[in-house]
């Protein structure tokens, strides 16, 4: 028969073996895919406490420890290898200080299976270590400040625990407060985020590497001041008799005069009082504008002059019984 002197012909092209089944002998096919895998132990260490785990020295974040033992298994296997890789878990706790052994197995086919050995490591990362130490990259000093600022600060500290950062100590005194916060790079983003969003002066001086005593490393560090004055960009103040619309806020305040449309500024440490803005419907835009008095509802004049017209609602203010639209 045809068929049988055929598959009697085929043989192993790596020794020469007649009367094989596939494309090689299954010696040789066996050497072939131990040349392949490369039979180095899967190694995983992970941080239980921030769940990334270490991989070619960085820290990665995971959601799934399966699919990052199948990530680091394939490292371990030649590429071109197509293959399916299972991880033949134990019951898993995620705790500093245990340590799984288990195996993965890598199917080339469902019956050629074989299986790698693994260990899972469950370390305390560098930056989960140094929560409750006194380890600091930078002061946070926030002066003149205000429970809405500290609670923020707080609150946005939690919310990056994760990225090893934390308040190592702090010291009050009035309406100050001093933080010391274990990444600098995070304190500089924080005091640039505190400054826009709250309005005042903001210095970020760094202190180029100071020995740190715990670890006897250098550090690098930096000291974010932070002094509120209690109005921001866009809210309208009255200083030396002018009324102005800040524009920014620092150790010298910007913004533009409301009277003259002119820009102007003043020191932050001049005497400065807040104007409350109110919400009013203009009621009249010619010959003169007229607004609706929030309180009265009366329609008055206002004092300067601008491109509206009567049914738009426009922010105010009140000065010496005269109304502005700011
Ligand atoms: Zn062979
Ligand atoms: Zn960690």
């Amino acid at each position: 028969m045809a068929s049988i002197s055929l598959y009697k012909m085929k043989f192993c092209p790596k020794c020469g073996k007649k009367g094989i089944k596939g494309d090689f002998c299954s010696k040789c096919y066996e050497e072939i895919i131990n040349s392949m895998l490369e039979f180095k132990e899967i190694h995983i260490k992970v941080c239980p406490l921030c769940m990334t785990y270490f991989f070619q020295n960085r820290q990665v974040r995971f959601d799934d420890i399966a699919t990052v033992i199948r990530k680091v298994a394939k490292q371990n296997i030649k590429k071109n290898l197509h293959a399916e890789i299972k991880p033949i878990l134990p019951q898993i706790e995620f705790k500093p200080g245990r340590k799984y052994s288990f195996e993965v197995e890598v199917a080339l086919s469902p019956k050629e299976k074989y299986y790698l050995p693994a260990v899972l490591e469950m370390v305390r990362c560098r930056k989960c270590d140094r929560q409750g130490t006194k380890y600091y990259e930078g002061i946070l000093q926030l002066r003149n400040t205000t429970k809405e600022v500290i609670d923020f600060v707080r609150n946005d500290i939690k919310k990056h625990s994760s990225k090893g950062v934390f308040i190592t100590k702090e010291r009050k005194s009035g309406n100050s407060i001093d933080m010391w916060i274990t990444s600098q790079r995070y304190l500089q983003n924080l005091g640039k985020r505190l400054h826009k969003r709250f309005g005042g002066i903001l210095k970020i001086s760094p202190r180029i590497y100071s020995r740190d005593r715990q670890t006897s490393r250098d550090v690098f560090r930096v000291n974010v001041y932070f002094e509120m004055l209690g109005y921001n960009t866009g809210d309208i103040v009255k200083t030396d008799n002018k009324l102005i619309k800040v524009t920014s806020t620092g150790k010298h305040v910007t913004g533009v005069n409301i009277k003259t449309g002119k820009r102007t500024s003043f020191a932050s440490k001049d005497d400065v009082k807040v104007l409350e803005k109110r919400k009013a419907e203009v009621v009249k835009d010619y010959p003169e504008i007229e607004i609706m008095d929030p309180d009265t509802y009366q329609p008055v004049k206002v004092e300067n002059t601008k491109k509206i017209k009567a049914g738009e609602w426009v922010d105010v203010i009140v000065d010496e019984g005269k109304y502005y639209i700011v």
